[in-house]
């Protein structure tokens, strides 16, 4: 990489003149470059064209705190870099040139001059920081001759040659490509250091002498020489461009590539670059650098928090080269710089009213501040900060509520591990993070198994190529899901969501041999039995056993600990309280048991926008009725299983309307193709056919029938109650019938039940479906003199749905956008099967998230809002909700904010979560 950027580099000044005719020609006007200092040409809102550290280094300058001059190169050019063969515009040369002038008549020193040079960094800066992923170049415009200028004018010939080897050393590994050629070789320039430290028998790099320093310079260009075939350069403008380019090339690195889709960054947003006067915390035991937090971003407690070395650059703190000392020493070691730096402390905090994470420099025991940031924090910092900040009457509730990353709530709900044991846990695989929060246990591969170790007393964590309903039980006893197939909205990762279980799915990498019983992971095989610990958050998978905690908030809404005891959970409380003011979507949950239900109520959810019924058919004996009733041949054989199926149906939505206490409760019809509920292995087919008294062929044979090829585009959703009218039928009567039975008596129940066909896409496929369901309610309630308050709606889930949502809603109640379905259908895209390719998808940017977690809304959205429009232009008043997993998705809950729709229904964990987005979506949508 970086050769080749050397030479585009000098291409670049070179060619100037020639890109100046074409795509420079509209933006001859246009300002690529930025001051700070004593003139300052921006502030902290222009963090799009400064990038974040541009933006906060103007604020900072504009403010009177101690920043050295300098200027920034705007993150258009980097889109101009990219579109145009890695060149710049054509006005950049003369605007740095001039920028740079101004600097030197600051400071009084002239950049390659001899007498008193200006020396510079090289910084990169997103408009979101990207702590440590793109590159940084310091002491720019050092060479054979500055360095004597430096070293006179310092007065110490030691530190302008240590600068020199230390220029040397990041041009050459960072713009020239000098570096290890593979993982078993050293950094070469370290290799050189290291080999002269020996040689000299001295332990520290401050125990270099001149000379030493001098003979490593030495060594230092002529290895660059030898690797590259050209000379380390003298000429401080060449050195400029050099590190420009690097710069700005190295936000395609593949570091930053990763971490952009960690953090959805897009990749058209670029970086900047920042060009700034050099100050010297390696100037002698008067001067120090160091990094600093305003409060502790680990816990946000609000304590000066940070680290600093005596007499070392930048770099020797991040390097870990030198153990730094904790900030607080500072105070004894130069009393009056600790002083400034406390003033220097309280005036971020208030001017930028963030917690801040700030990088200084003490030259000569003069204090300089060279960056600040938002600071990164975990998630329960995060809460801290808001919640503290806004009492400290830094910032409105508004304000303290938009700080909070919405999926920061999850990290004080979830089990975590302990800190300090993953650091040292040796990573094994990743899969996509499906359920959030930490397990560990010992590997199981059958959910019989996994039953068996728990019984013991064993934690284990269920591992499958994929799940299938048949796991469920499995699941329900495992502290945590591992699949190597399968997408976020694969069964295996939204049956654990609901559950609140720890999911990692689609590890690809990952090989399970259910014969041999080993799960291989790279060159790690590990045994049914063995210990393996998931990190549902990361996606990050782990040998061994690493030590897990249930959250303080989860045991007091449990009952376990009093509220009173537990500072997370007040701190929960507030931001709950303070979401629930400020939103105007409604947050439901998709539940399926009264359990599932009552958590949810628990973390706040307001009703439940999916029941799949299908789920309340695979516990105990009901999943041989249901495996009865799909083997039938004929009307006859499966009236006579529903019969057995209904009062389980009837005792379920009972509990589920206990639980919800006269919340609205959205019933959706049976939906999953039926082969689903079918034993896969012959074993259980056998013993299937003895429970049901049926000969093992018959299994067989009607296994085959229902065979189908695409099955999710199959006989499925509403299809299966256009056939079968009778599932239907006694579907609506359990629901009409449980209604019935709450509604009366003692404690009745106010139902608001809300019966949902999925996967519809004609209208007439609705009416078809309404008719058994009016028929039924009309029955039910005349048998028991009640009236029972209900709607019928349909979910959104087929782009012709979304597309004749016009037609659809003088059917429909109501719609429940179904996205992932709609996701699956309108990508083309199985959600089963995304595990496989995800990871070269993402590698190479083309989505830039997962859009089975986070709605795709120029594709699949535009759809959603058609069918909203339409489905109003019908129904003014059509109640609308969404029910896939984007539900729970902070992104797609804004986008639901802003398309209108009436509420968001997640599974219980997400319930907390969606209730801030919402909020957030409000505020940020004002
Ligand atoms: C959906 O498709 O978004 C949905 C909620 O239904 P299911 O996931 O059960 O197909
Ligand atoms: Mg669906």
């Amino acid at each position: 990489m970086s050769e080749n950027t050397k030479a585009v580099a000098k291409k670049q000044v070179k060619t100037k003149a020639s890109t100046k005719k074409t795509t420079v020609k509209k933006r001859v006007a246009a300002n690529y470059v930025y001051a700070f200092g004593k003139k300052t040409d921006g502030n902290a809102t222009m963090r799009d064209l400064l990038g974040g550290k541009g933006a906060n280094l103007a604020e900072m300058a504009s403010i009177g705190l101690p920043v050295p001059p300098g200027f920034t190169i705007s993150t258009e050019v980097c889109g101009y870099y990219y579109d145009n063969g890695r060149t710049y515009p054509a006005s950049l040369s003369k605007s740095v040139l001039q920028a740079i002038k101004q600097i030197e008549s600051q400071l009084g020193k002239s950049f390659g001059g001899r007498s008193n040079p200006l020396l510079v960094s090289v910084r990169s800066g997103a408009r979101d920081s990207m702590p440590g992923m793109m590159d940084t170049i310091l002491n720019l415009g050092l060479n054979d001759v500055t360095v004597e200028g430096l070293a006179e004018i310092s007065g110490n010939p030691r530190f302008a040659w240590d600068c020199y080897r230390r220029f040397i050393q990041m041009y050459g590994d960072v713009v020239m490509g000098v570096q290890a050629r593979s993982e078993e070789e050293e950094d070469p320039f370290h290799e050189i250091l290291e080999k002269m430290k020996r040689k000299l028998k001295i332990e520290a790099d401050s125990d270099l002498s001149t000379d030493n320093l001098k003979t490593l310079v030495h060594q230092y260009k002529a290895l660059i020489r030898k690797r590259t075939r050209s000379a380390f350069p003298q000429d401080v403008f060449e050195q400029l461009w050099g590190a420009t380019s690097a710069v700005f090339s190295s936000w395609r690195n593949d570091r930053a590539i990763l971490y952009r889709q960690q953090y959805a960054i897009p990749a058209e947003w670029g970086t900047a670059v920042n060009i700034q006067a050099m100050v010297f915390g390696n100037a002698g035991d008067d001067s120090a650098t160091g990094v600093a937090f305003t409060r502790d971003p680990a816990n946000g407690e609000k304590v000066f928090y940070g680290e600093y070395l005596i007499n070392a650059q930048g770099e020797d703190v991040v390097a870990g080269v030198r153990t730094p000392n904790a900030i607080a020493q500072l105070a004894d070691e130069l009393p009056q710089s600790y002083r400034d730096l406390e003033k220097v402390r309280n005036k971020l905090e208030k001017h930028f009213k963030d917690m801040q994470d700030f990088e200084f420099t003490i030259e000569r025991g003069r204090l300089f501040i060279l960056q600040t940031r938002n600071g990164k924090r975990t998630g329960l910092a995060a809460v801290r900060i808001a919640v503290e900040m806004q009492r400290e009457r830094l910032m409105n509730q508004e304000t303290a509520l938009l700080k909070i990353p919405a999926e920061s709530i999850d990290s004080l709900l979830v089990p975590v591990f302990d800190p300090k044991a993953l650091k040292a846990a040796p990573v094994i695989g990743k899969g996509l993070p499906a359920g959030p929060g930490a397990a560990t246990g010992r590997i199981a591969f059958t959910a019989a198994t996994a039953e068996a170790e728990t019984r013991k007393g064993n934690k284990v964590v269920l591992c499958r190529n994929e799940t299938s309903p048949d796991d469920l039980k499995g699941m329900l006893h495992s502290q945590g899901i591992l699949t190597s197939r399968g997408g976020v909205s694969s069964h295996a990762a939204l049956v654990a969501r609901q559950l609140g279980k720890v999911c990692i799915c689609g590890a690809s990498e990952v090989v399970i041999n259910y014969e041999k019983k080993t799960l291989t992971a790279g060159k790690v095989v590990l045994k049914e039995g063995d210990y393996i610990s998931i990190d549902g958050s990361t996606g990050l998978i782990y040998k061994g056993m690493i030590e897990s905690a249930d959250s303080e908030v989860k045991r007091v809404l449990e009952g376990g600990l009093k509220a009173n005891k537990s500072y997370t959970y007040e701190l929960f409380q507030t931001v709950m309280s303070w979401a629930d003011k400020y939103r105007t979507l409604n947050v439901r949950t998709n539940a399926d048991t009264p359990a599932m239900a009552k958590q949810a109520v628990a973390f706040g959810a307001e009703g439940i926008g999916l029941c799949r019924t299908e789920h309340m058919f695979f516990d105990g004996e009901r999943i041989d009725i249901m495996r009865q009733m799909i083997l039938a041949a004929d009307e006859v054989q499966r009236r006579s299983a529903l019969k057995k199926l209904l009062p389980f149906q009837k005792k379920d939505f009972v509990g589920l309307f206990k639980a919800m206490e006269g919340r609205p409760v959205t019933i959706r019809l049976l939906d999953p193709p039926l082969h689903e509920f079918l034993p896969h292995d012959d074993v259980v087919r056998r013993q299937l056919a003895e429970k049901l008294g049926v000969p093992f062929d018959f299994v067989i044979d009607r296994i085959k029938a229902l065979h189908e090829e695409n099955p999710m585009l199959g006989c499925r959703g509403c299809r299966l109650g256009i056939i079968y009218p009778e599932i239907t039928e006694m579907q609506a009567r359990a629901l009409f019938e449980a209604a019935a039975q709450v509604s009366k008596g003692k404690k009745a129940i106010k139902i608001k039940a809300e019966i949902m066909i999925p996967l519809v896409g004609f209208r007439a496929e609705l009416a078809d479906q309404l008719e058994i369901v009016h028929r039924v309610a009309a029955e039910v309630m005349k048998k028991h003199k009640v009236k029972i308050d209900y709607l019928v709606g349909t979910m959104i889930e087929v782009p012709r749905a979304a597309i004749t949502a016009d037609e659809i809603a003088h059917e429909a109640d109501f719609f429940s956008f179904g996205t992932n379905d709609l996701t699956q259908t309108t990508l083309g895209l199985s959600r089963d099967d995304m595990g496989l390719f995800y990871d070269q998808y993402q590698s190479k940017e083309i989505y830039n998230q997962n859009p089975f977690a986070s709605l795709d809304q120029t594709g699949v959205g535009k759809l959603v809002e058609l069918a909203v429009e339409r489905g109003r232009q019908t129904k003014p008043n059509i109640k609308l909700g969404i029910c896939g997993e984007h539900a729970g998705d902070p992104n797609s809950i804004d986008f639901c904010h802003r398309t209108g729709l009436n509420y968001v229904s997640c599974s219980p964990p997400r319930v907390p979560i969606a209730r801030l987005a919402a909020a957030q979506a409000r505020l940020r949508n004002k």
